[in-house]
C-alpha cells in the first residue's frame, strides 16, 4: 500500500492534538494578553488592543473546544487558519498602533508557527502569504530603508519552514500508512479468528452449527429468559433405525441421508428458530417463536410431516421416521444441562413408547422416566439368584379334564424398588443389556422347580427378542437345559412374532436349533400385531397361544366365538396345538369349549401360582366346564 492512499481523515487524526493544542495555547496567550493590556493600557489602545486579543481568545478557546472530538478535514484545516489569521490581526494591530520595526520580526516568527503546526499546504502558503503580505505593507509604509534585509529574511524562513514541513509530512505520512497497515492486519487476523471459531462452532457434513454452538446459544437463551423472562424451547430429534441404515447401505450413504434431513430440517425452522446438529443422527431447534411455544403440538406435527417419509439415496430408497423430545423453558433457573436432559427424557420416553412422534415434555414422563432409570439401576445391581423368583399357572386341557404343562412367569422383589411388573422390568433388561445375564438365571430356576414334577408335565418359558437373536443366550440356554434333569421334550419356548420381525433368518437359525433339541416352540400372543401366517411354515413351530384379546368380546358378540373358532381350526390344519390364554370365567370356558378349543389358560383355571403350590393343584378334583 503506497503513501498516497492515505485518506484526509487519517491525517486530520494525527494533527488533531497538534491543532488544538496550538488553540488551547493561543486562547491562554490571548487571554494573558487582554489582562495585561487591561493593566498597563488605556483610551484608544486599551479599547482595540484589548478587543482584539479578547475576542482572540474567545475564538481560539471555542475552536478548541469545538475540535473536542474529530470531525473532518476541512474543518481541522479551517480552525488552524482561523486561528492564524487571529495572530496576523493581532500583530497588525499592535504594530499599527505603535510602529516599532523590531516588532515586524514577530511576522517571521509566524511564518515557522504557521509551518509547524499547518495540516495542508495551502493553509500554510496562504497563511504565510498573509503574514508576510502584512510585513510588506508595513515596511512600504514605514520601514522602507530595512526592506530589502527583512523581505530576505522573511524569505529565507518561509523557505525554510515549508520545506520542514515537507519532511515531517512524509514522515508522518508514513507513519500513517504503516500504523494502517497494522490494523488492517489486526482486522485480518480477527475475521480469521471468527472463521476459525466458526469452523469449530459448524458441522462439517451438514454446514449445520454444531453441539458446541447449541450449547453457547443454550447459555445465552436462559440468559435472556432470566433478565427479560423470554421463553424458548428445545427439541431434539433422532432418526429412528438410523444405524441399520448406516450398516446396510454403507457410511456415504447414511452421510448423504443425513445432509437431506438437515436441508429439510432447515426449510422447516424460520425466523426465531434455529437448528443444530448435535453430534452422530441427532439434531436440535431452539426457538423463541412464541406460536411455537404457545403450541408445541402443532410444531411437534409439521416436524414429523415434514421429516418422516422416503428419502432418495442414490441408488436406493429408504423410509424413515424420526422421534423427538420438546421441552419449553419458562422458568429460568436450570442449566443448559438441565434444557438438554430434560427434552433428552422426552425423546427417550418417545423412542420407547412413541416411535415416530416427537412428544413433549411433562412432569409425568419425568417421573416415568425416572422411576425407569432406578428401575434400571436397581436392575444392574441386583443379586439376580436372589431377587428372582418364578410362578407357574398350568395350561388346561378340557376335554381330558388334566394339566398339559405349565408356563413360568418371573417375578422381581426388589429391595430398593420393590415389585416391579414382568412387562416393565422385562423392558428395561432389555435396553439396558440384561437380558442376556436374565435368562439363564431365570430358565434354571423354572427347570429346577419342574423337576420335581411328574414326568408327562411340560414347563413353558417365555424368550425375548433378545434372547432369540443372540447366538450367546441360545448357547446358555442349551447348558442350562443339558445341566437339568429334563428332557428337551418337555421344555416348550414361547416367542412372540414381534421378536422375529427384526432379523428373521437369525430368529430362524436360533429356533430350529432349539428344535433340533427337541424343544417344543410356541407362538405367544397369536392374533395380535401382524399375524403373518408364513411365519408358521417357515419356522419350527408347534403351538399357537391364542392371545386374551380374543375372549374381550365373547358372550358379547356371536362372532367373537366365530374367530376363535377359526383360529382353532387354522391351528388344526398347520397340525398345531393350540392354547386360548386369559380365560377368566366359566362362561368365556364353555364358549372355547364349544368351538372346539380345548386347552385353556387362565385365572378360571389358576392364577400364576408358587412352585409350592403346585403338587397341591394336581391333586385337587378336575375342574370340567357345562356344555
Ligand atoms: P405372557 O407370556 O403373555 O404371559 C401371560 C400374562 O397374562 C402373565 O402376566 C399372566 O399372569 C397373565 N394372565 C394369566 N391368566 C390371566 C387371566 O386370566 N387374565 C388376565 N388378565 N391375565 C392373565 P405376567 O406374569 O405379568 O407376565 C407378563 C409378560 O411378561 C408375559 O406375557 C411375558 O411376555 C413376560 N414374561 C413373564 N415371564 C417371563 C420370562 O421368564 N421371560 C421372558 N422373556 N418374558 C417373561
Ligand atoms: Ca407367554
Ligand atoms: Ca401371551
Amino acid at each position: 500500500m503506497g503513501i498516497t492512499e492515505v485518506k484526509p481523515i487519517e491525517i486530520a487524526e494525527v494533527y488533531l492534538p497538534i491543532v488544538r493544542s496550538y488553540m488551547a495555547a493561543a486562547a491562554i496567550y490571548y487571554a494573558m494578553m487582554t489582562l495585561a493590556h487591561l493593566a498597563y493600557r488605556d483610551g484608544l489602545a486599551l479599547a482595540f488592543l484589548g478587543l482584539a486579543s479578547a475576542s482572540a481568545s474567545v475564538l481560539t478557546g471555542f475552536g478548541y473546544w469545538h475540535c473536542r472530538r474529530l470531525r473532518d478535514f476541512s474543518t481541522l484545516e479551517t480552525w488552524g487558519f482561523v486561528t492564524n489569521l487571529v495572530i496576523v490581526v493581532n500583530v497588525w494591530i499592535a504594530v499599527e498602533l505603535a510602529f516599532d520595526p523590531y516588532k515586524l520580526v514577530y511576522f517571521i516568527v509566524m511564518t515557522m508557527v504557521f509551518a509547524a503546526v499547518g495540516i495542508s499546504l495551502r493553509q500554510i502558503l496562504l497563511s504565510i502569504a498573509i503574514a508576510l503580505g502584512a510585513m510588506a505593507f508595513q515596511i512600504f509604509q514605514k520601514h522602507q530603508e530595512q526592506a530589502f534585509v527583512l523581505t530576505f529574511m522573511a524569505f529565507g524562513v518561509a523557505f525554510a519552514s515549508i520545506g520542514l514541513w515537507l519532511i515531517f509530512r512524509k514522515a508522518m505520512l508514513q507513519v500513517i500508512a504503516s500504523r494502517r497497515i497494522a490494523q488492517e492486519q489486526q482486522l485480518k487476523a480477527e475475521e480469521l479468528e471468527r472463521v476459525a471459531r466458526r469452523q469449530a462452532d459448524t458441522d462439517g457434513l451438514t454446514g449445520l452449527p454444531n453441539r458446541l454452538r447449541l450449547l453457547r446459544e443454550l447459555d445465552e437463551s436462559l440468559d435472556r429468559l432470566s433478565k427479560r423472562r423470554q421463553p424458548f424451547a428445545l427439541v431434539i430429534l433422532n432418526l429412528d433405525g438410523f444405524k441399520r441404515i448406516n450398516d446396510n447401505f454403507g457410511h456415504s450413504t447414511g452421510a448423504s441421508l443425513l445432509e437431506q434431513v438437515a436441508s429439510k430440517l432447515k426449510s422447516t425452522t424460520g425466523k426465531d428458530t434455529f437448528c443444530f446438529r448435535m453430534g452422530g443422527d441427532e439434531f436440535a431447534i431452539i426457538s423463541f417463536d412464541m406460536a411455537i411455544i404457545g403450541e408445541p403440538g402443532g410444531f411437534a406435527a409439521l416436524l414429523k410431516r415434514s421429516l418422516a417419509g422416503r428419502y432418495e439415496l442414490g441408488a436406493y430408497s429408504v423410509s424413515l421416521s424420526v422421534s423427538g423430545g420438546f421441552f419449553v423453558c419458562m422458568d429460568p433457573p436450570m442449566k443448559a444441562a438441565g434444557v438438554i436432559e430434560r427434552a433428552e427424557f422426552a425423546l427417550a420416553y418417545a423412542k420407547k413408547n412413541l416411535r415416530g412422534e416427537v412428544v413433549v415434555f411433562t412432569e409425568q414422563i419425568a417421573h416415568e422416566m425416572e422411576n425407569l432409570f432406578n428401575i434400571d439401576q436397581a436392575l444392574r445391581t441386583c443379586n439376580l439368584d436372589e431377587e428372582f423368583s418364578i410362578l407357574f399357572q398350568p395350561q388346561y386341557n378340557l376335554i381330558t379334564g388334566g394339566t398339559q404343562g405349565f408356563e413360568a412367569l418371573a417375578r422381581w422383589d426388589s429391595p430398593s424398588v420393590g415389585e416391579i411388573a414382568p412387562d416393565v422390568f422385562f423392558r428395561v433388561a432389555e435396553t439396558s443389556n440384561m437380558q442376556g445375564k436374565l435368562t439363564p438365571v431365570l430358565l434354571r430356576k423354572a427347570l429346577a422347580a419342574a423337576a420335581s414334577w411328574p414326568e408327562d408335565l411340560r414347563v413353558s418359558f417365555n424368550l425375548s427378542a433378545q434372547d432369540i437373536l443372540s447366538t450367546a443366550t441360545i448357547d446358555r440356554i442349551c447348558d442350562v437345559v443339558a445341566q437339568s434333569r429334563i428332557s428337551p421334550g418337555r421344555v416348550e419356548f414361547e416367542v412372540t412374532e414381534t421378536a422375529l420381525l427384526h432379523e428373521f433368518s437369525l430368529a430362524r437359525d436360533n429356533l430350529d436349533r432349539l428344535a433340533g433339541l427337541g424343544h417344543r416352540i410356541a407362538l405367544d400372543d397369536f392374533g395380535v400385531g401382524y399375524s403373518n401366517f408364513s411365519y408358521l411354515k417357515r419356522l419350527p413351530i408347534t403351538k399357537l397361544k391364542l392371545d386374551r384379546s380374543f375372549l374381550e368380546e365373547v358372550g358379547e358378540s356371536p362372532e367373537a366365538a366365530e374367530v376363535i373358532h377359526a383360529m382353532i381350526k387354522l391351528a388344526e390344519i398347520l397340525g398345531l396345538e393350540a392354547v386360548v390364554e386369559g380365560v377368566e370365567t366359566e362362561e368365556q370356558a364353555a364358549a372355547i369349549a364349544s368351538v372346539g378349543g380345548f386347552v385353556i389358560q387362565g385365572y378360571f383355571i389358576s392364577p400364576p401360582m408358587e412352585p409350592d403350590q403346585i403338587m397341591r393343584f394336581l391333586a385337587k378334583p378336575l375342574r370340567s366346564v357345562s356344555g
